[in-house]
């Protein structure tokens, strides 16, 4: 049965998009059977990958609001995985679903015939706490948070949090967070250490062993329309990403490398 992860973080540019688009291309590179969900009216996510955001072409709007099943909006990419691709029209789903029934669970609903059919559905969640953003909670098992280690990262944190519990206690008690990934990550600079430290001091082992380094090759992929790994397979940013899917394989798995590669190490 897949582990479906959503990918959040209410604050906008975290690398969010990066993350989910890398580590989908990098879990399909391991042989892993992968679907991403693009869950924000931007569709970063869908150009990301290459597929054109087309405004007639079927997106997981018309899944939310019960017009399309998910074998026919699903997309295979040229990079090994599957996505349900976005665009504008997304955003109008946010107000269409207030009328809806159950508005909340529509995703998790649509994602059930298709859970045995990969190994990872990753979301890629707007920056914002909204109704898209909740169908993507309600729907996952767990949350991947993308953080820049900076001084307002940690306030935000508090807030992701208190949300979170909300979420477990009125609509997916099964929710955990899987992980907190330091994104955008500049060694050099003493603020980002401490915030990084204390991240550690905070969370434990929850915060992911790899760091993604603030890596221009990264940047610059999504205008090719492609991954990282299939633009630049030995930048940095490829080698993080890698490292990063790994470590979530490995515990997922149980096992604990003592090789333990650091994405591009601090
Ligand atoms: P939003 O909240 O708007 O959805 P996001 O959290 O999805 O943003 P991204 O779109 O992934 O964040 O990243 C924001 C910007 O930073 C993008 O231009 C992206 O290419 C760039 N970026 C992300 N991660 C890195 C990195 N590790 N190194 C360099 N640039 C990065
Ligand atoms: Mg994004």
């Amino acid at each position: 049965m897949a582990k479906i992860l959503a990918v959040t973080n209410q604050k906008g540019g975290v690398g969010k998009t990066t993350t989910a688009v890398n580590l989908s291309a990098c879990l399909a590179v391991l042989g892993q059977r992968v679907l991403m969900i693009d869950l924000d009216p931007q569709g970063n996510a869908t150009t990301g990958c290459g597929v054109a955001k087309r405004v007639a072409l079927p997106t997981v709007y018309q899944i939310l609001i019960g017009r399309s099943s998910l074998s026919e909006t699903c997309i295979r990419t040229d990079f090994g995985f599957d996505i349900l691709p976005a665009n504008r029209e997304l955003a109008g789903a946010e107000v269409e679903l207030i009328e809806m029934g159950g508005r909340e669970f529509r995703l998790r609903d649509a994602l059930v015939p298709v859970q045995d059919e990969y190994d990872f559905i990753l979301m890629d969640c707007p920056p914002a706490l909204n109704m898209l953003t909740v169908n993507g909670l309600v729907a996952a098992d767990a949350v991947m948070i993308p953080m820049q280690c900076e001084y307002y990262a940690l306030e935000g944190l508090t807030d992701l949090v208190a949300t979170l519990k909300k979420v477990r206690a009125n609509l997916n008690s099964r929710l955990e967070i899987e992980g907190l990934l330091r994104t955008l990550f500049d060694s050099r600079s003493t603020l980002t250490q401490q915030v990084s430290s204390e991240l550690v001091d905070h969370f434990g082992s929850k915060v992911y062993r790899t760091i993604i380094p603030r890596n221009v090759r990264l940047a610059e992929a999504p205008s090719y329309g492609k991954p990282v790994i299939a633009f630049d397979r030995l930048s940095k940013g490829a080698q993080a990403y890698k490292a990063l899917a790994q470590e979530i394989l490995d515990r997922r798995d149980g096992t604990v490398r003592s090789d333990a590669t650091q994405g591009a190490e601090a």
